[in-house]
């Protein structure tokens, strides 16, 4: 029987990535890679089944071969990811096992035996093509797709995975790109997608105003939303820094982004997800929402 698999990397878009695969009226098997809280979050989405896959494990391009052994076995006839460094990881070798055809900016997979097809936004998204695969599908949402409805919860399953050598860390560059004066500061705020809207970013800015604070944050809002320029992404693809407070906001503390502020002599974390893994590695956690906790914050240092 055909399935389609939702991979889910980041906790923003993760509804509208597994909306778009539930849409297709095919089984739904999602493949979260990230923390076991969003693992959980993702099985109330209505999904036939969820593997956690424990991104702090490994890098994602050390999964991907197991990944694509899977799909090679299962045959998923359409794969729905967001356009994150992650998927983009994970992607390529499961449309290579596949022979899959590959498209971006997909709002909607429909599922017709093992054959899919997809429509996807142009012409700065003024207009919508259809178009049919003979066979897989491998797509990335456009933005602003529905999301996948609350729904009964599935049991999450971790999945194995054997480390392969397709990519390894020789080495990181310490100077980075740096800019934005995040080397010389001496106290960094750090947003993560935890912060959950642009606007909220407004609050970011006016306590780092209030700290005499730079602003950095996690790749996925440069990279998947563009909300901030490149020299502001701390980790592994860019920086690191070592100021002497690193206060982070809705940052899940993914390797690749702790790798870049481990440095900092205080870290401070704020996640609604108590089993974030930014507070194994924190001096001081807060459990909670960023939306609450930041305006009390302002507020305290006012
Ligand atoms: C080759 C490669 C290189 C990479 N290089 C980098 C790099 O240099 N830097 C980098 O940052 N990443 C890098 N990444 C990406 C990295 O693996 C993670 O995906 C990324 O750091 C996660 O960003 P995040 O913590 O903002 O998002 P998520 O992992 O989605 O975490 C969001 C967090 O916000 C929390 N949250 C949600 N809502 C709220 C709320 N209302 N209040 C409080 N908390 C909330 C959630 O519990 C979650 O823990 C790289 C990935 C790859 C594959």
């Amino acid at each position: 029987m055909s399935s389609v698999w939702a991979i889910i990397t980041d906790e923003m878009s993760a509804a509208a990535v597994a909306g778009v695969a539930l849409r297709s009226g095919t089984p739904t098997k999602a493949l979260v890679f990230g923390s076991s809280g969003l693992a959980g979050r993702v099985a109330g989405f209505g999904v036939e089944s969820v593997t956690w896959y424990d991104a702090d494990k490994t890098l994602p391009e050390a999964m991907a071969g197991t990944i694509a052994k899977r799909a090679e076995q299962e045959k998923p006839v359409a794969i729905v990811a967001s356009d994150s460094a992650t998927s983009r990881a994970l992607l390529g070798p499961v449309a290579v096992v596949l022979g899959a055809a590959v498209t971006g900016k997909v709002i909607a997979v429909k599922v017709d035996g093992d054959a899919a097809t997809v429509e996807r936004l142009v012409a700065d998204s003024e207009a919508v093509d259809v178009l049919a695969a003979p066979g897989s599908v491998v797509c990335t949402i456009a933005d602003g797709v529905d999301e996948a409805e609350a729904s009964e919860p599935v049991v999450v399953s971790e999945g194995a995975f054997d480390e392969d050598a397709r990519m390894k860390v020789l080495s990181t560059n310490a100077e980075g790109e740096g800019g934005a004066g995040l080397q010389q500061a001496e106290r960094v705020v750090g947003v993560g997608l935890g912060i959950g809207a642009k606007e909220n970013l407004a609050l970011i800015d006016e306590l780092a105003g209030i700290m005499g604070a730079e602003v950095a944050c996690t790749l996925p809002l440069c990279d998947n939303y563009h909300w901030f320029e490149h020299n502001r992404v701390v980790g592994t693809s860019t920086q690191k820094i070592s100021p002497r407070l690193y206060l982070s906001f809705g940052s899940s503390g993914a390797p690749q982004h702790m790798t870049g502020v481990r440095a900092s002599k205080v870290i401070a974390a704020v996640n609604n997800d108590p089993e974030a893994s930014i507070f194994r590695e924190c001096t001081y956690g807060i459990v909670g929402d960023v939306q609450k906790i930041l305006p009390a914050f302002i507020q305290a240092l006012k």
